[in-house]
């Protein structure tokens, strides 16, 4: 059901390459967001569950804002040194620093959510151990087809 490659270097590639484009780390079906900011609850394409327990989502949070904050501050730094924002006020330098401090992870935040789930599934991928037992109890559609394809 899911095209995960086994090897674990080609899983990553397979499925942060769906996370950065917005489709299911899992399958690689489109529509897994609703609007810009919200993951849905599962994947509409293969079914399954994106929250599996409740506080899953609290790493990509953090994921989020180190990553978002750092390049803002290397944008914000950049462009304060590095342009012609270098002559202008105090007061404008600031607004720039600090409106990319509040823009970035907003932008990051839904791929922050992906992101993380294909993190997830490089370490921990589905089937593999009593994680991967846990899972499969949250798929659907795999409860039909029986627990053996993948
Ligand atoms: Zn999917």
């Amino acid at each position: 059901m899911w095209d995960l490659p086994p090897e674990t270097w080609a899983r990553s590639v397979a499925t942060m390459r769906r996370a950065l484009t917005r489709r299911c780390p899992y399958c690689g079906g489109p529509g897994v967001y609703r609007g810009y900011l919200e993951l849905r609850d599962s994947c509409p394409t293969c079914g399954v569950r994106f929250e599996r327990e409740e506080g899953y989502f609290l790493g990509a949070y953090a994921l989020n804002l180190i990553v978002a904050e750092f390049l803002g501050l290397g944008l914000a730094l950049f462009l304060i040194f590095g342009t012609a924002l270098r002559e202008a006020d105090l007061i404008w330098q600031e607004a720039v620093a600090v409106g990319l401090a509040v823009a970035f992870p907003l932008l990051f935040f839904p791929y922050s959510r992906t992101v993380w789930i294909a993190m997830d599934l490089v370490f921990h991928p589905p089937g593999a151990g009593p994680d991967g037992e846990l899972r499969r109890h949250h798929l659907s559609r795999a409860d039909e087809d029986g627990h053996g394809s993948r």
